[in-house]
């Protein structure tokens, strides 16, 4: 059934997929065309059923189709689907984001984490009538136009240093610096630092596979940017409310200009949200003269299924379980791993993940680019065909939610372990 509709998708939607990670393309064979999901499941259309790391890319932090957030979302829909006018949820879910995240005085709703980001770089340019923009190497952070350079996720997956299509005079704003260098980071604000609007960072990268950025590095970038009075942009759509309730920058202990999220906060609808400080968000139209707007902004079933989403992460012991289980998840493979001589090691912060086939935890995109891709392949396929669905690629961060049990996680372990026997 996956292969025919595979074929069929292929006829008419090309490469079969909506965004380039879901067609294989990495990793080879025939994706799963996904019918149904629920809690830690997910079904494929042959009626197979997996056990789901990808959680739709981090959405799925309470399981999927929780029963108390699917009830919001079709209250919200017998009250209509979409006006185009401002509705009192909005502001429910802005004050309830804030108070999770205290350095957001101000917030915007949008539909995606690419308008989120696009935005968010747009009012740092805005802001400070300057043009430059810092990203990292690996990082990803939506595809639009300017942040389309040596980006990762799908663009890793490909090779592709960057986007056909995007104009070098756009790209030539955008300053790439390796992740983790402080002496690279120093440097770049020493030569051009009047002329820089913005840096955004992935503060725990989750496009290249899961790789931390140093304490030493985010203090830094913290201060080069005061000193330079250039805006620093958390962009958090992956591991905002995923890695601890108030995100990386509540790990880190930094106050950022601005965030962007996403993922989360919609629970699985498109929702997603730039904030920070009133200062410059103000500099946001109509009060301001930096444009952004939308039709489906802050859309009520999204603002209904976001809502109810933020209010089960935050029952007690939510993310102390979220990270036990993505701990035991992280260790369990990694013994198992060991057992059988295999190179690998699995690193883990609150419900993300990341799986290296090395010795040592990558620090940077080049770390990455030098582990064993083809172990990776190997592990994937020979997972998928136990029932077990990690992301198919070895640069993506994997993600448990609150519907995996112990149980679960120990059964992955368990298959893992006959997965490596094999592969030594
Ligand atoms: N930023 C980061 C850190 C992301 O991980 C992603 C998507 N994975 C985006 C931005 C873009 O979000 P979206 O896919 O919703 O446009």
């Amino acid at each position: 059934m996956n292969e025919q509709l595979f074929e069929r998708a292929k006829q008419i939607i090309p490469a079969g997929v909506n965004s380039p990670v879901r067609a294989f393309g990495s990793v080879g064979g025939i994706p799963r065309f996904i019918a149904k999901a629920q809690g830690a499941h997910v079904w494929d259309a042959n009626g197979t059923q997996y056990i789901d790391y990808v959680g739709s890319w981090g959405t799925a932090i309470v399981g999927h189709a929780h029963p108390e957030v699917v009830e919001a979302v079709q209250a919200a829909a017998l009250g209509g689907l979409s006006f185009g006018a401002p509705t009192e949820g909005e502001i429910a879910i802005a004050e309830e984001i804030a108070k999770i995240v205290p350095s957001v005085q101000r917030l915007r709703l949008v539909s995606s984490g690419t308008e989120a980001t696009m935005t968010a770089i747009r009012l740092a340019r805005g802001y400070t009538g300057r043009d430059k923009i810092v990203k990292f190497e690996g990082c990803y952070h939506g595809h639009s136009d300017s942040l389309l350079v040596k980006a990762g996720s799908g663009l890793l997956t490909f090779g592709n240093p960057s986007s056909a299509g995007v104009p070098s005079d756009l790209t030539q704003h955008t300053i790439v610096l390796p992740y983790n260098d402080v002496a690279a980071l120093k440097q770049a604000f020493d030569e051009l630092g009047e002329q820089i609007a913005g840096v955004i960072l992935e503060p725990i990268a989750g496009n290249m596979n899961l790789v931390r950025a140093t304490p030493e590095f985010v203090q830094t970038l913290r201060q080069v940017t005061e000193q330079n009075g250039a805006v620093l942009i958390y962009d958090e759509v992956m591991t905002g409310f995923r890695v601890a309730l108030g995100g990386a920058q509540s790990l880190h202990g930094i106050t950022p200009d601005l965030t962007t999220m996403g993922k989360v906060i919609g629970g699985g609808m498109p929702l997603a949200a730039f904030g920070g400080k009133k200062e410059i968000m103000d500099c946001i139209s109509p009060l301001g003269g930096v444009y952004q707007a939308g039709t489906l902004s802050g859309n009520p079933v999204a603002v209904a299924a976001g809502l109810k989403t933020l209010e089960i992460i935050q029952r007690p012991d939510f993310y102390e379980n979220l990270s036990a289980r993505t701990q035991q998840l992280a260790q369990g493979l990694t013994s198992a791993a060991q057992a059988s001589g295999v190179d690998f090691c699995a690193d883990s912060v609150g419900g993300m993940f990341g799986l290296y086939f090395a010795q040592q935890f990558p620090q940077t995109y080049a770390d990455m680019m030098a582990s064993n891709v083809d172990g990776f392949k190997q592990f994937f396929h020979a997972m998928l065909n136990k029932n077990v669905a990690f992301g198919p690629s070895a640069y993506e961060a994997g993600f448990v939610s609150a519907a995996h049990t112990p149980e679960l996680i120990e059964e992955t372990i368990e298959i893992a372990k006959h997965v490596f026997a094999q592969m030594k």
